[in-house]
């Protein structure tokens, strides 16, 4: 047997080895799915199979990433490179490239991100004189994002009258003509949103039959990841491609959906069969992710949804710590305590990168970051204001969008007045309304202000055509220059520069920071593809990159040594050996959206499973008893999640206890680190802050006993860098501690006294 194929166990070998029809693998978190698909690929050109003929879909282009390095670790560089692996977006998006005209799009076509969307249908309610209280913009472009996703375009729209019933009773009556004149406008933008990629391909391929056989004869053998979280318009490409020769295989876990409001139809995995005749199913029952406590505590609350494939997940792994649940007073305590556990754990043998923070709702990430950073720990975020999206980085962004593509409606509008050169809104305003007046494009009215009969005075036709003159000479220029010339001539030309360095505040000074990072960036693309053996790295290559980068990819901070927080939906088929589940409270986990609705509790449950499955070695559980949120704090219940979980499978702590979470079997011992002695005692107990500042300077959860970790129980609530403050010596900082229990000693370095050893029982600090 080959070597490779000694690294799978017998059930993910069958799956890899088979490839004489359809396939399913259908099995729980850390199974071996994605490992299977990417031994598979790496079979099937062992096999002969040319890698430009295999298309593998990934749900995240990082996962398509990792994909792509493992396979060619297992056959060569050169050979990975060739495969067709990326998200659906990403490798449609090429497609629709070669084949746009087809469709009535430019090949140079601008992809509009959430952002260019949102403002542009703010733009279009606004000519409609349309209240946005009512006509919500957010509510708007999910609207029409579903539509997209059931693949329902806006004339099918206008026709379909029960959609147009349900806007009429929700009292949106509008909104076909909204999703009208926003399509119209991204056909004149040249620009395609994410979910066109999607739809359009759909297009392309059922109204382009010559297109379609092309494509399902280039692509021999499709496999796709995370199957289950597929919507109706990414189920039906890869149907149309693989109908006919069958050459498929998906993997996924039923128990992992996740994303049905963004369309994502459990039913595509579990109609899988019916839509393949005679397809192979594999099941992989051993997890190599997690131990067994971890495994088994997820096993027992999934199993409290009622719509689910049966399936047995079992670890062999050894039986590991329990899952702990702690409570705190407050957010803000919550995450003091998860940034004061990081620390303490590192001392054993963990780095930074080997803990995540994973929350339902990307508004958690605020506090925590600040107890993180007050503690020094290093971290990083997906999601929220990506890189890209950040106001300095997308005015340049714009900038060159406009040069590849001229009529980019959202690009024109960001740059036309920045840097400022007097052209103010009302301007701004008259080019709209007569580029909506005659159909087309800002540039095109831009061109012809006479033409199309722009009431402006003199002066103002000379800034437009200055603006215009500016573009167009990049646009000229643009033929011959790489990437980074075209952007570096353009950050200096436009003024950005010059503006940008005017700014000497602390803002200011980020900014620029920023846009040399976005120049670097270029730079560095360029010399990757050059690498690659591009001969003339183009601008419109690096801007289909960075226009498919979503908020589940991260910038380039991948390598560093880092705690990672991101939201559960972007943890999806990660893995971390430490991680923490935060905010676990009715609410918010699971969302006050969905506690009235069985399904969405159940899908809720559903993001549970895939946080505690992310856990390779230690799991904790943790919610706060109130939070702030809309302005206001408010009292908050532990997640009903949390009673889900087999007691058997969960530290006792005093705090789950008294919250009613578990009953006492048997009575706690001793107090001891469950992180340590998992099977010794399990006790677990957390002081606040708040409580430590009163005075009381006691220990602080899952405190460290043993005797290589310096810090004693009764003092690990202090931390090197903590300010303190002793009854004699006044304020300090603590900078080193040492001994244990009763002999635990800190050293101070107070301000007004110098540096002083002190032994703890007796000092009586106070942290401030
Ligand atoms: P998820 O449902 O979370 O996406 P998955 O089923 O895709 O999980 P993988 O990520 O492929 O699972 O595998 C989980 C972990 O177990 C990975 O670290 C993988 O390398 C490891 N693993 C899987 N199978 C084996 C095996 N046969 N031998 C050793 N390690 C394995
Ligand atoms: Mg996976």
């Amino acid at each position: 047997m080959e070597e490779y194929l000694k690294q799978l166990n017998e059930s993910q070998r069958e799956a890899v080895v088979y490839t004489d029809g359809p396939s399913l693998v259908v099995a729980g978190a850390g199974s071996g799915k994605t490992r299977v698909l990417t031994y598979k690929i790496a079979y099937l050109l062992q096999q002969g199979l040319p890698p430009q003929s295999i298309l593998a879909l990934t749900f995240t282009n990082k996962a398509a990433r990792e994909m792509k390095e493992r396979v060619a670790s297992l056959t060569d560089e050169q050979t990975a490179r060739r495969l067709w692996m990326g998200t659906f977006h990403s490798i449609f998006s090429r497609i629709l490239r070669y084949e746009a005209e087809r469709i009535g799009y430019p090949s140079n076509f601008t992809i509009y991100d959430a952002t260019d969307s949102k403002s542009l249908l703010r733009s279009i309610m606004k000519e409609m004189q349309l209240d946005d209280k009512v006509y919500r913009p957010g509510m708007i472009q999910s609207r029409i994002s579903n539509a997209k996703n059931a693949l329902v375009t806006y004339k099918a729209y206008e026709q379909n009258k029960e959609l147009v019933q349900h806007d009429i009773d929700s009292k949106v009556p509008l909104l076909r003509e909204i999703y009208k004149r926003y399509q119209n406008r991204c056909m004149q933008a040249g620009a395609m949103d994410f979910d066109d990629l999607l739809l359009q391909t759909n297009i392309l391929f059922r109204d382009h039959p010559d297109v379609l056989e092309k494509y399902r004869s280039f692509f021999q053998f499709v496999l796709v990841d995370e199957y289950q979280d597929t919507n109706f318009a990414q189920h039906l490409i890869v149907q149309r491609l693989c109908e006919v020769h069958r050459r498929i295989c998906v993997v996924g876990d039923d128990a992992q959906s996740i994303y049905s409001f963004r369309g994502a139809n459990i039913d595509n995995i579990l109609q899988f069969k019916n839509q393949y005749p005679g397809c192979r199913i594999f099941k992989l029952e051993r997890n190599y992710r997690s131990t067994q406590n971890i495994v088994n505590a997820a096993n027992s609350l999934i199993h409290k949804n009622t719509k689910q494939i049966q399936k047995t997940v079992y670890s062999e792994k050894e039986e590991g710590n329990k899952v702990s649940i702690c409570s705190s007073y407050s957010d803000y305590e919550e995450g003091y305590a998860v940034a004061g556990k990081i620390n303490d754990m590192r001392m054993r043998n963990y780095d930074y990168a080997d803990f995540a923070i994973l929350y339902r709702t990307n508004a958690q990430s605020r506090i925590l970051e600040e107890a993180l950073r007050k503690r020094g720990i290093p971290y990083k975020i997906y999601g929220g204001l990506s890189f890209y999206q950040r106001k300095e980085v997308k005015d340049v962004i714009s900038y060159l969008r406009l040069i590849i593509n001229p009529h980019d409606e959202e690009a024109f509008k960001r740059v036309i007045n920045y840097p400022a050169r007097g052209i103010g809104d009302t301007t701004l305003n008259k080019l709209i309304a007569a580029a909506t007046e005659h159909n087309v494009s800002l540039w095109t009215v831009l061109d012809d202000p006479i033409g199309y009969a722009l009431q402006i005075n003199n002066g103002t036709a000379k800034k437009l055509s200055d603006f215009r003159e500016l573009i167009s000479g990049f646009i000229q220029r643009n033929v011959k220059l790489s990437a980074e010339e075209i952007a570096s001539a353009v950050v200096k030309e436009s003024g950005i520069v010059s503006t940008l360095f005017q700014d000497r505040s602390v803002e200011g000074i980020s900014k620029q920071e920023n846009l040399q990072e976005l120049l670097k960036g270029i730079a560095e693309f360029c010399e990757i593809r050059r690498e690659e053996g591009a001969e003339h790295v183009s601008l419109a290559d690096f801007l289909s990159e960075v226009s498919l980068l979503t908020d589940q990819d991260n910038d380039k901070e991948e390598q560093a040594n880092k705690v990672t927080m991101m939201t559960v939906h972007a943890a999806k088929g990660l893995e971390f050996r430490n991680v923490f589940v935060v905010g676990l409270e009715e609410d918010l986990f699971p969302s006050a959206m969905s506690k009235d609705n069985p399904r969405a509790v159940e899908e809720e449950r559903r993001l549970f499973y895939v946080a505690i499955t992310r856990a390779e070695e230690n799991c904790v559980l943790t919610y706060a008893k109130s939070r702030y949120r809309n302005g206001q704090s408010a009292m908050c219940s532990p997640s009903r999640f949390l009673k889900d979980i087999d007691t058997q499978y969960i530290y006792k702590t005093k705090d789950a206890i008294a919250d009613g979470l578990l009953t006492v079997t048997r009575r706690p011992s001793a107090f001891s680190s469950s992180f340590q002695q998992p099977k010794a005692v399990e006790e677990d107990t957390y002081v606040s802050p708040v409580a430590q500042a009163a005075g009381r300077l006691t220990r602080m959860e899952t405190a460290s006993s043993s005797p290589s970790s310096a810090p004693a129980s009764d003092l690990s609530g202090l931390y090197v860098g903590a300010k303190v403050r002793h009854d004699r010596f006044g304020e300090g900082e603590v900078t080193a501690i040492e001994g244990d229990g009763g002999n635990a000693k800190a050293t101070v370095s107070f301000a007004h006294f110098g540096q002083k050893q002190l032994l703890l029982k007796f000092a009586r600090l106070t942290i401030v």
